[in-house]
């Protein structure tokens, strides 16, 4: 079974704070490529992809995962979004590029702080695993 794969069922899904949390707060270093005052992007420490790059907000605010998305959420969603695009642009991925959302065990995810994956550089399958 793949690593990410076997840290996504031993994540216990939790309201409680993440790595990412140390991220934001400059506890541990990230390799940071964008960052405005809602939301930061940096490279994924175990890339999958050339180019794979994570976005965060820098406030939860109950979002550990897509499935606990409520109305408020909307702007935080739609910039997340939106910085994927310009972080696509700023990597250079012109060809094209893949975004992802993890949502709870069965989708892989392992960290509860919500989070964007941009994934580029070369050609991706269909279906994901
Ligand atoms: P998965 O671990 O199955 O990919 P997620 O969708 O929850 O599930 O993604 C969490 C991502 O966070 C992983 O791609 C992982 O490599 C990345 N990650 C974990 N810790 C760090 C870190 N300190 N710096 C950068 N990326 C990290």
């Amino acid at each position: 079974m793949a690593s990410e794969i076997e840290a996504a069922l031993a994540a216990v899904p939790s309201d409680g704070p993440t790595i990412f949390d140390k991220i934001i707060n400059k506890e541990i270093p990230a390799n940071v490529v964008f960052e405005d005052d809602k939301v930061l992007a940096f490279r994924d420490i175990a890339p999958q992809a050339p180019t794979h790059i994570l976005i965060i907000p820098k406030v939860r605010d109950g979002l550990t995962r897509l499935s606990k998305a409520e109305e408020r959420h909307c702007e935080i969603l739609g910039r997340l979004l939106y910085t994927a695009k310009l972080v696509a642009k700023q990597e250079g991925l012109e060809d094209g590029f893949r975004v992802v959302i993890n949502d709870g065990p069965q989708a892989g995810q392992s960290v509860y702080h919500i989070h964007v994956h941009v994934l580029g550089g070369r050609q991706m399958n269909w279906p994901p695993g």
